[in-house]
């Protein structure tokens, strides 16, 4: 048997890792935290972003050169009220949040030891390795079963493998251990008024939450551990209705942590993306000697439409690049939306959709289910448009008639 011509695993990696760093420029990663991590999770199908992140590209200060500064973020007073509402529920060794589980929950807790792992040895001077030694040395002797190891364990310091680089989880989070299993809670600031949450906070809070549960679970198998030890059901501590008083909910993230896992996958096996894309292509923004970068944005401009997008309205709560992708993808019927993506499969234009609607134009073969589906569409609303209009004009004549009357 011959080798020769061929390549190992490890020549593999290093030539992606080589690739991935030519694509990054001459600067180090972007770190990611918990927050990026669950970003990755909407939209994993565009390339762009799966390459970006995958070499640790700055995206933000990408996209403010090539004039599309990202704007998402929390605001300060946000932040301060989400600070205000975590303190509040954690003062007195987490009473209010031992309070919760026990009423809200029904979990029949006979007594808590709490142990703060974001301040025991010194916050300020402990690198994220003491913080995430000490996290891992105390989570794994609960796991082992300890009587007296634990129960509430606040801010533990995780870590994550993201595209071969290990990330620290930067500590927003309280793992609580009730009868040998942990559960995560996660505490925001978002209300719940009547029983209810905005779903797309409810959705990102539980994104994240996955991603702790899932590092909480890889620390676990790597040190011999049942990962089903951690909960897939999270616990969601928020605001109730317009107070400060706490409620909890346990939240189901099964189906968050299976996309989390194939994208983490993904991430891991980018070869085949990289192999798509031009031998030459970076996003150094190569600095001259006063850190002012000397390529022009058109050029970069140009790099990053070497790479696929798959531009959906979502991508401007989770991407720095939505409003350069979302400007890209004008016209195009996947800026719309997934749902419109997904019924318009095949049609790529507004136009050509709009043109298939009127009748205008003759559908291709693969565009004649959508197609028939946008004229019966055109039809109902040609035939609903007019009794709408005139509708609304008889009920604001009527107002006018009765307020003239008043
Ligand atoms: S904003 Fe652009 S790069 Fe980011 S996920 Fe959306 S399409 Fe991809």
């Amino acid at each position: 048997m011959t080798t020769t011509g061929t390549s190992t695993g490890t020549d593999r990696d290093v030539g992606v890792a080589e690739r991935l760093a030519t694509i990054r420029g001459g600067v180090g990663p972007k770190r990611h935290n918990a927050r990026t991590i669950a970003a990755l999770t909407r939209n994993p199908g565009c390339a762009r972003r799966a390459v970006l992140d995958t070499a640790g590209v700055d995206k933000q200060r990408l996209a403010a050169y090539v004039d599309f500064p990202a704007r998402f973020g929390q605001s300060q007073f946000a932040l301060a009220r989400g600070n205000a509402f975590e303190a509040l529920v954690l003062a007195s060794g987490a009473a209010e949040l031992v309070r919760l589980l026990r009423e809200r929950l029904g979990l029949p807790i006979p007594e808590v030891a709490y142990d703060d792992l974001a301040t025991v040895t010194g916050r300020e001077k402990d690198t994220p390795e003491v913080r995430y030694a000490r996290s891992r040395a105390q989570l794994l002797r609960a796991a082992a079963g300890g009587d007296d190891a634990g129960t509430l364990f606040d801010h533990p310091l995780l870590a994550l493998e993201v595209a071969g680089q290990r990330v620290y989880l930067e500590p927003d989070v309280i793992a609580f251990r009730h009868e040998g299993r942990f559960h995560v809670v996660e505490i925001k600031s978002f209300a719940v008024v009547d029983g209810q949450a905005d779903p797309a906070k409810v959705s990102a809070a539980a994104i994240q939450a996955a991603v702790y549960v899932l590092a909480m679970r890889e620390m676990l198998a790597g040190a011999g551990h049942d990962p089903e030890l951690v909960a897939h059901d999270v616990v969601l501590v928020c605001p109730r209705d317009f107070s400060n008083r706490p409620t909890a909910v346990l939240v189901d993230v099964r189906r968050q942590l299976a996309v989390l896992r194939r994208q983490l996958r993904r991430m891991t096996r980018v070869e085949a993306m990289l192999a798509a894309l031009p031998p030459e292509l970076t996003f150094d923004l190569a600095p001259d000697a006063a850190g002012v970068p000397t390529r022009s944005p058109e050029s970069l401009v140009d790099a990053l439409q070497a790479i696929d997008a798959r531009y959906a309205p979502d991508c401007l709560s989770v991407c720095e690049l939505a409003y350069f992708c979302r400007v890209e993808a004008r016209g195009r019927t996947a800026a719309l939306g997934t749902s419109a993506r997904e019924e318009l499969g095949g049609i790529d234009r507004v136009e050509t959709a709009l043109g298939l609607a009127r009748g205008e134009l003759t559908p291709a073969e693969e565009q004649a289910e959508a197609a028939a589906l946008l004229r019966n569409a055109a039809r109902l609303r040609a035939e609903l448009l007019p009794t709408a209009v005139a509708g609304a004009a008889e009920a604001a004549g009527a107002a006018g008639a009765a307020g003239a009357a008043g």
